[in-house]
């Protein structure tokens, strides 16, 4: 199953992956998890990328690119993936595209989790973050209820830069929705549900 996930900042598209690789043991591959893992441990990636991030702009292409092909080739990736946050500008789609034909795969599904504009605000800026395993969960929350790590806030779900991040999605991201509509294999599912309801269909959504 090689498929990718597209939808605003906080549709929730990280709590479905992460409920397809449990289900379905793939990884889940998301730059901004990445990149996040970057910053953490302070690599020259981390710090370059973080520029970007904190203002919700996109990290450059090349680079993001070049991450996604080193992480592409790894052996787990053989048996499918879930991409999360990429390709997230149509250059990235295209670049995308060539390498999975170099790898003789084909995208089963480009599934976009909707959600409007006003509840991205209100979940992003209401979401707190474990520090050590990316868990997200309404602000109050103290503790991870996972991993018991310490929760906070991303820097990029201040205010500010949520409406930088949306304005990114609109003008750069959501071209890709007919890019994929093009290519047959747009589905989407109505992401301003229960997370239950939203996995539900997800599932019918790709035959599973
Ligand atoms: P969200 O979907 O909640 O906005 P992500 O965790 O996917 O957040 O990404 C956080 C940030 O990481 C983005 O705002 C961007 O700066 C950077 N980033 C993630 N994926 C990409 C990508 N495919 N291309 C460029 N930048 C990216
Ligand atoms: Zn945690």
């Amino acid at each position: 199953m090689y498929i990718l996930l597209m939808g605003p900042p906080g549709a929730g598209k990280g709590t479905q992956a992460e409920r397809l690789i449990e289900k379905y043991g793939i990884p889940q591959i998301s730059t901004g998890d990445m990149f996040r893992a970057a910053v953490k441990e302070q690599t020259p990636l981390g710090l370059e990328a973080k520029k970007y991030m904190d203002n919700g702009q996109l990290v450059p292409d090349a680079v993001t690119v070049g991450i996604v092909k080193e992480r592409l080739a790894k052996d787990d990736c053989k048996k499918g993936f879930i991409l999360d946050g990429f390709p997230r500008n149509t250059a990235q789609a295209v670049a995308l595209d060539s390498e999975l034909a170099a790898m003789g795969r084909d995208l089963d599904a480009a599934l976009l989790v909707s959600v409007p504009d006003a509840s991205v605000v209100e979940r992003l800026s209401s979401r707190r973050t474990c520090k050590s395993c990316g868990y997200t969960a309404p602000a109050g929350t103290e503790v991870c209820p996972r991993c018991s790590g310490e929760m906070y806030q991303r820097e990029d779900d201040k205010p500010e830069t949520i409406q930088r991040r949306l304005d990114t999605y609109h003008t750069q991201t959501a071209p890709l929705i007919e890019y994929y509509r093009g290519h047959s294999i747009l589905k989407e599912v109505d992401g301003d549900r229960p997370v239950d309801e939203v996995y539900a269909d997800v599932k019918d959504l790709l035959s599973l």
